[in-house]
């Protein structure tokens, strides 16, 4: 797990988003981090993060989650991300690489559903448990055989059936944050970016 990718694409003196601490740095903590952003850049999409050594593993979600065990969301990985991301709301400035709005959708903590993590991701089959704000209860990340440059990088993001699956639109029904209960127009205008 590296940040390397992560720094390359951005420049800390005209973007607030957080460089990342050193690993020595980071404080160890017993429960893992998982964080979805909402963010609006060329176009909207949800950042669904789960912290793993020391990182937050990331993936881009087009539609965003949802809670349908029938409904299965794309899931593109992209650049592990620095753990203090996952606090990160606000505007990152135009021309800026992920230029536009970021809001923390839901947060929380989340647990592996088998010990191994890295030999579950390596597999292509994560199971986990999410205990958000908004995301509740058994999840999976599943990797697909994606094409050219999508290639291993292209997962899906399903509910597994249990008490927290719901045909609610929850994306639709809860828009705001869960950090701060603003709306992204909210936040695009605290910080003054463009609102949409
Ligand atoms: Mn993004």
């Amino acid at each position: 797990m590296s940040l390397d990718k992560y720094r390359q694409k951005r420049h800390f003196d005209v973007s607030l988003e957080p460089r990342g601490g050193a690993r020595a740095a980071l404080a160890r903590k017993s429960r893992l981090q998982f964080v979805v952003q909402k963010h609006r850049a060329t176009q909207l999409h949800y950042d669904f993060r789960l912290e793993f050594e020391d990182v937050l593993l990331s993936w881009a979600v087009p539609k965003g989650p949802s809670l349908d065990p029938s409904t299965k969301r794309l899931a593109m990985q992209v650049e592990d991300h620095p753990v203090d991301y996952g606090g990160f709301e606000g505007v990152i400035p135009e021309g800026e690489y992920g230029g536009g709005t970021v809001m923390v959708w839901d947060t929380g903590t989340w647990t592996p559903e088998s010990p191994d993590i890295a030999a579950a991701l390596k597999k292509g089959d994560l199971k986990f448990q999410l205990h958000g704000k908004k995301l509740r209860g058994s999840w999976v990340l599943v990797r697909t055989h994606g094409f050219g440059s999508s290639s291993g990088k292209s997962w899906l993001l399903i509910k597994h059936r249990d008490e927290f699956a719901s045909t609610e639109d929850i994306t639709a029904t809860q828009p705001t944050s869960a950090v701060s209960k603003r709306l992204l127009a909210d936040i695009a205008r605290d910080g003054g970016g463009d609102v949409e």
